[in-house]
C-alpha cells in the first residue's frame, strides 16, 4: 500500500490525464481479476451473465466522464436498489421514523442471513441486507407502487432506460425462499409494515431493475454531490439524509466485506450480486462499475481489485484529508 497524504484540508483537483491513466490502468487490474470469481447462480438467471465482462464509468460534477470496457451492457441492478430504497424512505418517511424500523449496525453476517434477527434483535440490523431493506420496503409499500419508485431510480441514476427485467425477477421470484422466510420471520415478529406478499414482490422487483455502469455513476455521483443532480441542480436527497446514506454504504454496503473494503478502499460504495458497484467518492464523482464474476462474498471481484487501485492512487480515501 502507497503512502496515504497527510495532513487535513482540503482535497485537491485530480489531474486529468492521471485520473485517466489510473483508470485505464484500473480496468486492465480488474480484467485480470475477473477469472478468479464465479457468476452469482443461486438466481438462475444471473448464472447467464458473461464472466469475463467488466465496465467502469466515472462521471463529475462537471459533466466530464472516463468509460472502459462494457459500460452500455445491461444488468440487474440487485442489491445496489438498497441505497435508492433507502433514499426514498429517508426522504418520505424521515430519519427518526426509519430508524424505528430498522437498525444501522454492520452484522457482519452474510446478506441473506437469518441468524441474527431471529436470535439477537427484532429489527433487521441494517437496511442494506436482505432482512433490513424487505423490511424498508414494507415502509414503503403501502404508499408507492412499483412504478413509481422506478421513476424515483431513473431520477437518481440520470437514466429514463431504467425498466424491468422481466427474466431477473421471473427468475428470483421463482427461487427466492430465503427472502420469503425473511418476510414471515418479520411479520411473526410484528415489525413487517405491509402484507409480506406484496412487499416481497416489490422487494424482487426493485433488485431486477435493469441498470447499466453508467447509470451507477450517475447515482454515486448524486450522493457524492451532497444529493443534488449537478446538471439540473433538483436537490432529491436532503444533505443530511445523505450523510446517513454515505455512512450507511460505508459500514454495511460491501456485504461481510464491508470493514476490509472500508480500510482498503474507504469510498461510500454498495454492491450487488449482479455485478455493480455504485461509489460515491468525494470530487464530487460517481464511479459505476460492473463486472458478475463475483469474490466469495458476493461482490465483483474485478470491480473491488479496480476500486483498490483508484482510491490509493488518486487519495479517494475518505480518511485521507481528515
Ligand atoms: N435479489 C438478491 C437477493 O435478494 C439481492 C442480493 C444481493 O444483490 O445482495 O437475494
Amino acid at each position: 500500500m502507497k503512502a496515504a497524504p497527510t495532513g487535513a484540508g482540503v482535497f485537491p483537483k485530480l489531474n486529468k490525464e492521471k485520473t485517466r491513466e489510473v483508470f485505464a490502468r484500473a480496468y486492465e487490474l480488474g480484467l485480470k481479476a475477473a477469472p478468479e470469481g464465479r457468476v452469482a447462480d443461486y438466481i438462475p438467471e444471473l448464472a447467464k451473465a458473461d464472466p469475463n465482462a467488466f465496465g467502469i464509468y466515472m462521471l463529475n460534477g462537471e459533466g466530464e466522464s472516463l468509460a472502459f470496457g462494457d459500460v452500455g451492457t445491461r444488468f440487474s441492478i440487485q442489491s445496489v436498489c438498497k441505497v435508492i430504497i433507502l433514499a426514498i424512505a429517508l426522504k418520505f418517511k424521515g430519519f427518526e421514523e426509519t430508524f424505528k424500523h430498522v437498525m444501522m449496525e454492520p452484522s457482519g453476517d452474510s446478506f441473506n442471513s437469518i441468524l441474527k434477527l431471529d436470535l439477537r434483535s427484532n429489527l433487521p440490523f441494517n437496511p442494506m441486507i436482505n432482512a433490513g431493506a424487505i423490511q424498508t420496503v414494507s415502509m414503503l409499500a403501502n404508499d408507492f407502487e412499483f412504478e413509481e419508485i422506478m421513476q424515483f431510480a431513473r431520477e437518481l441514476c440520470m437514466d429514463p432506460n431504467i425498466v424491468l427485467d422481466e427474466a431477473v425477477y421471473k427468475s428470483e421470484a421463482e427461487t427466492g425462499d430465503r427472502n420469503r422466510a425473511i418476510v414471515y420471520l418479520l411479520k411473526s415478529k410484528g415489525v413487517l409494515m405491509a402484507d409480506p406478499e406484496k412487499t416481497v414482490d416489490l422487494y424482487f422487483k426493485l433488485c431486477s431493475l435493469s441498470v447499466n455502469a453508467r447509470s451507477l455513476a450517475a447515482l454515486g455521483l448524486v450522493i457524492s454531490n451532497g444529493g443534488v443532480n449537478p446538471f439540473s441542480g433538483e436537490n432529491w436527497i436532503e444533505p443530511n439524509h445523505v450523510r446517513t446514506l454515505k455512512s450507511i454504504m460505508f459500514t454495511c454496503g460491501m456485504y461481510d466485506f464491508s470493514g476490509e473494503f472500508g480500510v482498503r478502499v474507504g469510498v461510500p460504495s454498495k454492491s450487488g450480486v449482479g455485478g455493480g458497484i455504485v461509489c460515491a467518492a468525494r470530487g464530487p464523482m460517481g464511479i459505476g462499475l460492473y463486472g458478475p464474476s463475483l469474490d466469495p462474498y458476493g461482490n465483483s471481484i474485478a470491480a473491488v481489485r479496480a476500486m483498490e487501485h483508484i482510491s490509493e492512487e488518486l487519495d479517494l480515501h475518505v480518511f485521507d484529508y481528515l
